[in-house]
């Protein structure tokens, strides 16, 4: 369970002005900056370019070949322009007071042509980021040689005063304050770098509408999961501005710090396993060649990189980042120091579940939250990919690059409709979801995930029970009037190694350490064989080349026009072929699958887990439970006089609920009330011991 233990970081959030300036920490942070923008530069390339650079530039200032008018949204010409300049300045810094004096006066030529032209974009990005950005850049670097006339300096830092930080949200507004500080660092207005630095570390606190969340979830673009693509964009922003700031009085305040380890170790790389991440925490990003690829993280990557950063602003947390960065670089086996964790997300509607031998996670979305996006022409099929996907990761290489190849209407974990070309999405930016019955309960080790799916004419009830070894997968009350088939998948990743089918006794599939049993059979089809695509059909940015690979598909056909179809399929994912062979019985067992209530047990376990769609009750020879609402639920200790309960509400509606229980070691017959987490913290699991 969740407690609010982060209420009071909020009214603590202020950014207090009183502590002592001086103008050495100005210093500090100033060279701290130098040397950061300074690192970026790469040896040979760079003077190529340098020298070329020179050599064109004209008398006036300006290079032939840029179109100083242009209003581009995106690739906008006049850009190059200050990139050239840059160059220059990181050269003069390079080179001291002794510098080349018809470099520093190319420089200053190219400056003062950028005045006279003012060049600006039809984009707000250009013109409040891009442009100031680069400019203070500039001038930070040419600074300490005094190469700039004052005038001319004034002149453009007064050019840099765009932007509104204020109203602006998230990365935007960590851009806008950097460029703030960077104000602040030539003028050494104290007043400036105050506000500049209040608002750059404004993003860390929880609850935003958008960014970071009570559940430590990270939302953009409405409430859609975006734990990677603009969550890490905003943990490596984050912690840049804290390393320029550590050591002075304008340092991250412990609280921020504190949010912002969590989020970064929690739920971050808690999606990673091994060296790939989940697929769905990237949003639109997963149709990028390569973007599950962790690589560029860790400080292999160079000092920049979000670890190496992580490490540098709390040396506390070396440790466990290192363990991280040891299994994305493949130092250390995936299950290198990963300890057993289940997390429900309730404001994002994911499921996190870690176990040392794999990740399992569960992505649905509900009225509350936002569909996965399409956008700027990316994700052009993702259609289904929030209606139940699972991530079921044992290298973390299953899905590496394997989107171009999917059957995107087979999403692993999905039921929805069985089309012969993959459907493109039509709404751009994210479309709403509609189910309100979405939500999970956890105890922090183990949990149970509910997804009542209701989209493209296709319903049905889902759940996933987690526990150690398995994770049992219901789905119940299908039904369509569409006129395609309607399939339920239970995975598609690469195909490695030989598919085993067993028939007799258990009734299973084995492939790539992985054992799928189906206890209640139905017609289920499986293939392993090549598939293929291009980069372009789901991503018009990327290569129309052919890629193919060789894929493993499993799923139910639940035929035509189904009416109250179910399924039910355990997953074990980690067990070999002879520990399967050995029909070793489940630890599992499946009571009740129906448009009520769905329930399994883990005898092992003594645990309990599950759904009520409506108020009512469950009745074992061993136990009872009744409730007055409906509700997820998890019971533990199930055959003891101390039952602990576990509870949430998936309508995130309710203010409390009743339940009775009663077992050979126990009865509580009359309904006993139970409060149920409200505000922030709606979704959430309440715990609650009878007796
Ligand atoms: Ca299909």
């Amino acid at each position: 369970m969740r407690l609010p233990i982060f209420y009071s970081v909020l009214a603590m959030s202020f950014f207090t002005v009183s502590k002592a300036h001086s103008q050495d920490e100005f210093q500090v942070i100033e060279s701290k900056i130098t040397r950061y923008i300074k690192s970026d530069v790469e040896g040979n390339q760079f003077n190529q370019d340098l020298k070329k650079n020179s050599l064109a530039i004209q008398n006036d200032g300006r290079w032939l070949g840029i179109d100083y008018s242009s209003r581009a949204e995106t690739n906008w010409a006049p850009l190059i322009h200050l990139n050239r300049v840059k160059q220059f300045a990181l050269a003069l810094n390079d080179a001291g007071a002794a510098g080349d004096k018809k470099l520093a006066s190319q420089t200053i030529s190219a400056l003062r042509y950028w005045l006279q032209q003012r060049p600006g974009s039809v984009n707000w990005f250009q013109n409040d980021i891009a442009s100031p950005t680069a400019i203070g850049e500039i001038l930070m670097l040419l600074k300490s040689n005094h190469t700039l006339p004052s005038t001319l300096q004034d002149s453009l830092i007064n050019s840099m005063k765009q932007g509104d930080v204020v109203r602006a949200a998230g990365a935007n507004k960590l851009d806008i304050a950097i460029h703030m500080m960077y104000r602040a660092c030539l003028t050494r207005d104290k007043v400036l770098m105050d506000s500049a630095v209040n608002q750059a570390f404004m993003p860390i606190t929880l609850g935003n509408r958008q960014g970071l969340q009570y559940d430590y979830s990270y939302l953009q673009h409405g409430p859609q999961l975006q734990i990677a693509s603009y969550g890490q964009v905003f943990l490596i922003g984050e912690y840049k501005v804290a390393s320029w700031l550590s050591g002075t009085s304008y340092a991250i305040q412990s609280e921020k710090l504190k949010i912002l380890d969590h989020y970064l170790i929690n739920t971050f790389l808690k999606t990673i396993r091994g060296r790939y991440i989940d697929f769905n925490t990237e949003g639109r990003g997963i149709s990028r060649n390569d973007i599950l690829d962790k690589t560029n993280i860790t400080t292999k990557a160079g000092a920049h990189s979000l670890l190496a950063l992580a490490k540098e602003v709390n040396p506390k947390n070396v440790g466990v980042l290192d363990e991280a960065e040891q299994r994305i670089l493949q130092i250390q086996a995936p299950s290198f120091a990963v300890k057993p964790s289940h997390t429900h997300f309730y404001k994002s509607d994911y499921t996190l579940h870690n176990r040392p031998a794999y990740s399992f996670n569960v992505r649905t979305v509900s009225r509350r939250t936002v569909r996965t996006e399409f956008g700027n022409k990316e994700n052009l099929i993702g259609k289904f990919l929030p209606d139940g996907s699972t991530n079921i990761q044992r290298t973390g290489a299953e899905y590496f690059n394997i989107m171009p190849v999917w059957e995107w209407d087979k999403i692993p974990g999905v039921t929805g409709r069985d089309y012969k070309v993959d459907q493109r999405t039509t709404i751009e930016w994210g479309e709403r979801g509609v189910g309100s019955f979405i939500g999970g309960t956890s105890d922090g080790l183990y949990g149970t995930t509910v997804y009542q799916l209701d989209y493209d004419e296709v319903t049905a009830k889902k759940a996933w029970f987690f526990f150690d070894d398995e994770i049992v997968c219901l789905g119940t009350d299908i039904n369509s009037l569409a006129k395609e088939a309607i399939t339920t998948t239970v995975n598609q990743a690469w195909a490695k190694g030989p598919v085993k089918v067993f028939e007799n006794g258990i009734k299973g599939i084995w492939q790539d350490s992985i054992g799928y049993y189906f206890p209640n059979q139905g017609d289920l089809k499986w293939t392993s064989g090549k598939q293929s695509g291009s980069w372009s059909l789901i991503n018009a940015n990327r290569s129309k080349k052919v890629v193919q690979g060789k894929v493993f598909k499993l799923w139910f056909n639940h035929g035509h026009d189904p009416v109250n179809q179910s399924y039910a399929y355990i997953v074990k994912p980690s067990i070999s072929e002879n520990e399967m062979k050995s029909n070793k019985a489940l630890n599992t067992k499946i009571l009740v699958n129906t448009p009520a209530v769905q329930a399994v047990e883990n005898e092992d376990l003594q645990m309990l887990q599950v759904v009520f769609y409506e108020a009512g009750s469950l009745t074992k020879p061993n136990f009872s439970v009744t409730v007055d609402q409906p509700c997820v639920l998890l019971i533990k200790a199930l055959k003891s006089k101390n039952p602990v309960l576990y509870l949430s509400d998936p309508t995130q509606k309710l203010t409390d609920l009743h339940i009775s229980f009663s077992s050979a070691f126990l009865d509580i017959k009359e309904l006993f009330p139970i409060s149920l987490p409200q505000g922030d913290q709606k979704g959430a699991t309440v715990s609650f011991q009878f007796n």
